[in-house]
């Protein structure tokens, strides 16, 4: 039975931002930036020391544990850490929370897709100025009035870092909007916009456990901002859901973030495999920009993306291909573990010659 038009014209409808596929078989997973390598081993004791007649109970709706371990972590105030369910709850709650303008709020065509779903979703008017010809943000495209900004730091699919000063000269020019950085992967590019925040009040950085901690499937993510803005993201939380944060993902995340050794360790695998990698694929013909991140961003100029895309999967090997104009003709590819990568290149070896 079709649901009349009557009813139709109050629900609010979307386009929903499209998840990578989780396939459900044993495959050579680089399609969804996820971490090749297991979370630090302190979360496995995190996890054995959970009671299941504690789930009967509410979680601890400040989320207190993980705040402190945070705060610890990044030597800031608990008043500057807000934690969500992953970052993409985090960045859901900022838009509701900070952009409220009837001006624009302002991020780059290309980027992460959430972004414009979000800005359908809460009905925020926005703009999307465009990267240039090198995919590289164009920092004077952020110099005109608007109800807001946020960009990922390195963007992504680009996998493009901006060195500090460049968001410090976006921050200068912005003083009276809130900048949010997304920093999803800077554990494999460079500094922090953190170390900011003392600096610039409108300021927002947000993080993740889903990359380089390697914990995707316990969905955490954070923001780090200073109290006053900090305490108007709980605001709203609290009237939206106070209990966001399993038990769970509470006391494993403080583990994870108290082994900042497992953390550098993993990260530099991945970097070094990514480097390697680059090589490989720019000697199998790829064209790349330079990754700062987990995943790479190439084409191949005799060889369409979608049709190599949809041969890597027939291979089961999965990557990611959006069909967007100025991006169709390349493949994102996840860093995967060192053995997973030379599976990829055989397969493109063959492929291509
Ligand atoms: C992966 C990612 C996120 C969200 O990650 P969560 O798993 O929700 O923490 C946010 N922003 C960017 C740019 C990402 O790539």
């Amino acid at each position: 039975m079709a649901v009349r038009t009557e009813l139709l014209k109050n629900i609010r409808s979307v386009e929903p931002y499209v998840p990578g596929e989780q396939p459900q078989e044993k495959v050579i997973k680089l399609n969804t930036n996820e971490n090749p390598y297991p979370p630090a081993p302190g979360v496995q004791a995190a996890l054995d020391s959970l009671d299941p007649a504690d789930f009967r109970l509410y979680p601890d709706p400040t989320s207190s544990v993980l705040v402190r371990s945070l705060a610890d972590y990044y030597g800031v105030r608990e008043e500057q850490v807000f934690v969500g369910v992953g970052s993409d709850d985090v960045l859901s709650l900022c838009f509701l929370t900070f952009f409220n303008s009837e001006k624009p709020i302002l991020f780059p065509d290309i980027t992460y897709s959430f972004y414009k779903v979000w800005a359908e979703l809460y009905r925020i008017p926005y703009e999307c100025p465009r990267l240039d010809g090198d995919f590289r943000i164009v920092k004077e495209d952020y110099y005109r009035e608007n109800g807001g900004i946020i960009f990922p730091n390195p963007n992504a699919p680009t996998a493009i870092y901006e060195e500090l000063y460049f968001i410090e000269d976006i921050l200068e020019h912005n003083r009276d909007s809130i900048v949010i950085v997304d920093e999803a992967y800077v554990d494999f590019a460079g500094r922090s916009a953190m170390e900011l925040i003392g600096k610039y009040d409108n300021l927002i950085v947000t993080q993740t456990f889903s990359k380089a901690r390697s914990m995707a499937g316990m969905r955490i993510g954070y923001a780090i901002s200073n109290p006053d803005l900090i305490r108007c993201l709980n605001d709203v939380k609290y009237s939206f859901n106070s209990y966001t944060m399993s038990r769970a993902a509470l006391i494993c995340g403080a583990a994870a973030v108290k082994d900042r050794k497992y953390l550098e360790e993993t990260v530099r695998k991945i970097k070094e495999t990514r480097e390697r990698a680059k090589k490989e694929l720019v000697d199998l013909g790829f064209e790349l920009t330079d990754s700062q991140a987990n995943f790479l961003f190439a084409r191949h100029p005799r060889y369409d993306a979608g049709k190599l895309f949809e041969e890597l999967k027939k291979a089961n090997i999965y990557v990611r291909h959006w069909e967007g104009k100025k991006i169709s003709q390349y493949l994102r590819i996840t860093v995967g573990t060192d053995e997973e990568m030379d599976v990829l290149f055989d397969f493109l070896r063959k492929q291509l010659f």
